[in-house]
């Protein structure tokens, strides 16, 4: 720890003094509204900063045949006015790459929020907006702490890059596709939102849509129809099944399958003719996404086959997004153990270690292109849901490790 106590208090000081502008830039990027197919302005917003920091920024567009690589989900959006933005940055040492993900799940309805999702809203040292936690905060702090290591110790910053992508929440392609261009590092951090501790693993990911028939009929003579709402209930029950199924020998924690989306019916006076399902299922070694995906139709055809309108008019399952392999990097790794050290140098103590059941695009760098990639970002609360906020002097801490992380990685 000898190395970074040297400049500790001058990368301390440095964040201090672009704190400001860092929570400037997070304020932007919060007000940009970076749902699925529409995240060109905060891409924009990452490029200018990236340019101000020195980096030598590109974009990239999500090839056609990105569903076809390995580990990549099924894509959800042509990928025209959708870049995925990097820079690079030069310097000698060991490399490292930041990633981070532009793209934010929908608010939702705007009633269960005290104010508009996106325009960002301080709350006594929070800061409040769809993304402000997952994850734009990670953002501010990442290239606050990239400032601060160039500021205070510009000889051992070693060669960084950063990338920034979309579709992390829904199939990982962006970041499979910078990789797959050869955008890589000898390390990478993520700073999702971890409550600063360290995050090494994750579980697999399965996005899949289940479709019911009804038949259609007038409401007057609903007998003769068949009502396709009625017809999904029995899925409710499958799906729960599932879960036990995907959570046999798991001895972490339990992993999800969530009915995310339930869409139906045309008219009040319509008996309706379709249900679809939009579920997430998340499973953990020894699983893999096509073993879940036997898992999944099994499961299905077996609840179908008890009932007598499915048995003959069995659901449709269509596999539409995340196919994510579960992932974990050893947190005795010397990337994990020094970042360990960087945050004990901040904070007194070794920072915990988060259990992982949800997925990154960390599996991509682990699994696919045997880099090893770590997850540690500022504290938060509520995201996925209303009132999604970021703590904002968690992103000055985690800005001040990372600083740290940077000038010992980039000078060994
Ligand atoms: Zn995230």
């Amino acid at each position: 720890m000898g190395k970074t106590v040297l400049h500790a208090a001058a990368l301390d000081e440095a964040v201090e003094g672009h704190a400001d502008r860092a929570l400037e830039f997070l304020d932007r990027l919060v007000a940009a509204p970076s749902v699925l197919g529409q995240e060109r302005e905060a891409q924009m917003l990452v490029a200018a900063e990236l340019e101000r920091l020195g980096f030598a920024v590109e974009a990239l567009e999500l090839p056609e045949e990105i569903g076809k690589a390995e580990g990549a989900g099924v894509p959800q959006l042509p990928p025209v006015g959708r870049p995925i933005v990097f820079g690079r940055r030069g310097g000698t040492g060991r490399s490292l790459l930041l990633n981070g993900h532009v793209d934010v799940v929908p608010a939702g309805p705007s009633r269960f929020w005290s104010s508009d999702p996106f325009v960002p809203r301080r709350d006594d040292g929070w800061l409040v907006g769809r993304g402000a936690g997952d994850m734009k905060g990670g953002f501010a702090m990442a290239t606050l702490a990239v400032e601060a290591a160039l500021a205070a110790a510009p000889d051992r910053v070693g060669p960084l890059t950063f990338v920034s992508a979309i579709e992390e929440e829904c199939t990982g392609n962006g970041t499979l596709a910078a990789a797959g261009a050869g955008v890589l590092a000898d390390a990478v951090i993520h700073p999702e939102p971890t409550n600063l501790k360290l995050l090494t693993c994750g579980a697999g990911i399965l996005w899949f849509e289940l479709e019911v028939e009804g038949r259609a009929a007038h409401a007057h003579v609903a007998g003769s129809g068949v009502n396709a709402i009625e017809a999904a209930l029995p899925l409710f029950a499958a799906l729960r099944e599932l879960e036990d199924e995907l959570n046999e020998g798991n001895n972490g924690r339990r992993h999800a399958v969530n009915l995310g989306t339930f869409t139906s019916g045309e008219w009040p006076s319509t008996v309706p003719s379709l249900a679809t399902l939009g579920v997430r299922a998340a499973f953990s070694a020894p699983w893999t996404p096509a073993g879940a995906q036997q898992r999944v139709t099994d499961t299905i055809a077996r609840a179908a086959a008890r009932d007598p309108w499915l048995a003959h008019h069995p659901p449709r399952i269509r596999f539409n997004g995340f196919r994510g392999e579960p992932y974990r990097l050893d947190p005795g790794h010397p990337l994990a153990r020094a970042l360990a050290d960087a945050h004990r140098d901040v904070h007194g103590s070794e920072p915990e270690l988060e259990p992982g059941s949800a997925t990154t695009d960390a599996r991509f760098y682990i699994n696919q292109f045997g880099v090893p990639a770590i997850c540690y970002g500022p504290r938060v609360r509520n995201i996925h849901g209303p009132d999604e906020a970021v703590e904002l002097p968690s992103v000055l801490d985690g800005a001040r490790a990372l600083a740290r992380f940077i000038v010992d990685w980039g000078a060994t």
